[in-house]
């Protein structure tokens, strides 16, 4: 079965991969979706869903900040794994026409990958919510990691890129991914059981246009039925797409 998907993956025109939590899961980052997962239990006595609000960060930033010192920016402690720099690899050759991921924790882009559409935002930019003046995220992780809040010098509040919320998702980086989807030969999902949007429409839009659809994933999903193949283990998968691609470099 690997093999007719490699097959498929290497002779299709568009070919685009969405990413979810359990891409990341391999580095070690905690999937914030699952059972254990940080949503599931209060923080300092603070539900997630409220820390994650708009509202309530505009209210006060700080324990948004506190609660992501230990999720958000102490993203050098991991490492991107085999799956990132397969990706970024197959990106580089030009197998993968395009790569969409619903992570915030910058690993697609720490591992190479030359472009990445990330619908839930990302923690590389910051803005002012006042003077909408953009900063990095260098520049604001090691305040927030002392354990400050970082102000701008206007007195705004400094918000990260991510989706809150309360908040529309990064509306060209979505209508870009809705593009890709609906352009795609060939649709892979990595890592993802698909239970949130857009994680769920964009296989669909894909399938609509006929795509094929490949899915890795330890759970099942709402769209295993529709697809071409099913693979569980990711680790797995991509140990041998790495080995493929080396036999041929
Ligand atoms: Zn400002």
């Amino acid at each position: 079965m690997f093999d007719k998907f490699y097959d498929a993956l290497t002779a299709a025109k568009h070919a685009v991969c969405f990413t979810g939590a359990g891409v990341s899961t391999l580095s070690g980052i905690k999937d914030f979706r699952s059972p254990d997962g940080v949503y599931s239990k209060p923080w300092q006595g603070y539900r997630v869903e409220d820390i994650l609000s708009l509202s309530f960060f505009e209210r006060d930033p700080s324990i948004f900040y506190s609660w992501a010192r230990d999720f958000c920016y102490c993203l050098d402690r991991f490492e991107p794994n085999i799956v990132h720099k397969t990706l970024a690899e197959l990106q580089k050759r030009g197998i993968l026409k395009s790569l969409i991921t619903q992570n915030i924790d910058l690993l697609h882009t720490r591992a190479g990958s030359p472009d990445v559409i990330e619908v839930h935002g990302s923690p590389a930019r910051h803005h002012c919510l006042k003077c909408r003046k953009v900063t990095t995220y260098d520049e604001i992780a090691p305040i927030v990691m002392r354990g400050e809040v970082p102000k701008c010098e206007c007195g705004g509040i400094i918000k990260p890129d991510i989706s809150f919320y309360e908040e529309q998702l990064v509306p060209d980086d979505l209508n870009r991914a809705f593009d890709e989807a609906q352009r795609a030969d060939l649709f892979i999902v990595l890592g993802s059981s698909l239970t949130v949007q857009p994680a769920a429409s964009l296989p669909i839009a894909a399938l609509q246009r006929g795509a094929r659809i490949c899915i890795v994933n330890a759970q099942p999903t709402m769209l295993d039925q529709f697809c071409e193949w099913k693979f569980n283990d990711l680790k797995d998968v991509f140990e041998k797409l790495s080995l493929k691609l080396n036999e041929k470099a």
